[in-house]
């Protein structure tokens, strides 16, 4: 199942053609439209410098926010198009304001090699997000041939994730999507063991379908956030204001029953009356959280032998915070959790992190590069975890 990716078309396939890039620039703006953070924009250069060293038209497609089919000035792409351009100083980098694909058309064939242009916002257009095929074969035009560098956009068929792709070949992988896949397929498929999962997260409804896909996977699966409160639930414990689903109690029973000693649940838990009231936190056994207080994140004890089982992994996932990691003193069982798997990696674990929050928590401790790979796509690596297909994926070309 692996895909064609850049790296496999010959130098004659790249060379002074248009290469109809779809990237992941879906970055957060402030109010002045400045990029606040352009993770996402470096993410794509090393696609970016390999197409353009070999001589390609490089033409971008992206989407930014959620605007409904057509323009908006907040969501244009011209501020990324700026730091794009400094993020690349040898480089010229092009703007096209304009949503009519003609004019996309004649900019593309205007462009030089080794030049780069940015179309405008893919969500501007009306049949983006339905995967219109009228749209797709459009967008088809605008190259000769296809890459898919966007991996936080793959589980979504819209016309240039996906459309795109039956009409343009080759169509292949660049390399943050190689990456990407070859980190979370690694993981599940060929692991090397002990292979530890730890879940968290305020729900455990996004979730279940995860740790049903990992648990036959997995050596040890554990849970932190307030995931593990409806697990609490079923096994009778009080647990007082914590956020708990009700209506998957059940299911959590009998996720408890399958999983055998595998499932492991915190043993102590950080508790206080509110978010706000963190002066109040008290740590508490899991058997004695008080009606009128909150589980906010896991207790030291949990940290502990929590770190324990990550250091002795040779595999180490992780998807979710272990608790409300925005607000001090709740973030500390996440730390210790990002500790524990940056020293992994430094002793030949390889360690994985998926889901938006949870690498949000990882740049905030400063151990993004202390990881094997942080995962930029929250939904997707989600979905990829449940073992679902990724459309923007599945259509591109195999090897
Ligand atoms: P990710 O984006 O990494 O997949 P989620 O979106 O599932 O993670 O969950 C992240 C959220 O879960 C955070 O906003 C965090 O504050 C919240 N959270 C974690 N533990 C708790 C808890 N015990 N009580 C309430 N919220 C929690
Ligand atoms: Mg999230």
């Amino acid at each position: 199942m692996a895909k064609l990716t850049i790296r496999d078309l010959p130098a004659e396939k790249i060379s002074g053609k248009r290469a109809l890039v779809r990237v992941d620039f879906n970055v957060p703006l402030d109010e002045h439209r400045h990029v606040t953070d352009d993770t996402r924009i470096r993410a794509a250069l090393p696609t970016l410098d390999y197409l353009l060293e070999r001589g390609a038209r490089v033409v971008l497609l992206s989407h930014l926010g959620r605007p409904k089919g057509k323009p908006e000035q907040k969501y244009s792409l011209e501020p990324v198009s700026r730091r794009l351009s400094q993020l690349m100083p040898s480089r010229k980098v092009l703007f096209v304001e304009s949503t009519d694909t003609d004019d996309a058309m004649k900019a593309t064939n205007q462009l030089k090699d080794g030049e780069v242009l940015l179309l405008e916002n893919t969500r501007f257009l009306g049949g983006e997000e339905t995967n219109d095929e009228r749209l797709a074969r459009a967008l088809a035009e605008l190259g000769d041939f296809y890459v898919n560098d966007a991996f936080g956009s793959a589980h979504r068929a819209h016309a240039s994730t996906e459309g795109v792709a039956r009409h343009l070949k080759p169509a292949v992988a660049g390399l943050l999507m190689e990456k990407e896949l070859a980190y979370l397929h690694g993981a599940l498929e060929t692991p090397k063991k002990p292979f530890v999962a730890i879940l968290g997260g305020s729900k455990i409804s996004g979730k279940i379908d995860v740790i049903e896909a990992l648990l036959p996977k997995v050596d040890a699966l554990l849970v932190g956030g307030a995931m593990a409160c409806t697990f609490y639930k079923a096994m009778g414990l009080e647990t007082g204001k914590s956020l708990v689903e009700p209506e998957r109690v059940e299911m959590a029973e009998e996720l408890i029953e399958k999983a055998g000693t595998i499932l492991i649940l915190p043993h102590d838990a950080v508790v206080a009356p509110s978010i706000e009231a963190g002066g109040k936190a008290k740590t508490v056994g899991r058997e004695n959280i008080p009606a009128d207080m909150a589980m906010l994140d896991i207790g030291p004890r949990t940290a502990e032998s929590y770190s324990r089982a990550i250091l002795s992994a040779k595999t180490v996932l992780w998807n979710g915070p272990m608790g409300v990691f925005e607000t001090p003193p709740f973030d500390k069982g996440t730390r210790a959790i990002a500790d524990a798997m940056a020293e992994a990696t430094s002793k030949g674990a390889t360690t994985i992190v998926g889901g938006g929050d949870s690498a949000a928590a990882v740049e905030q401790a400063g151990l993004a590069s202390k990881m094997s790979h942080v995962s930029t796509g929250g939904g997707a690596s989600l979905e990829f975890l449940e073992g679902k297909t990724l459309p923007g994926v599945a259509i591109l070309d195999e090897k």
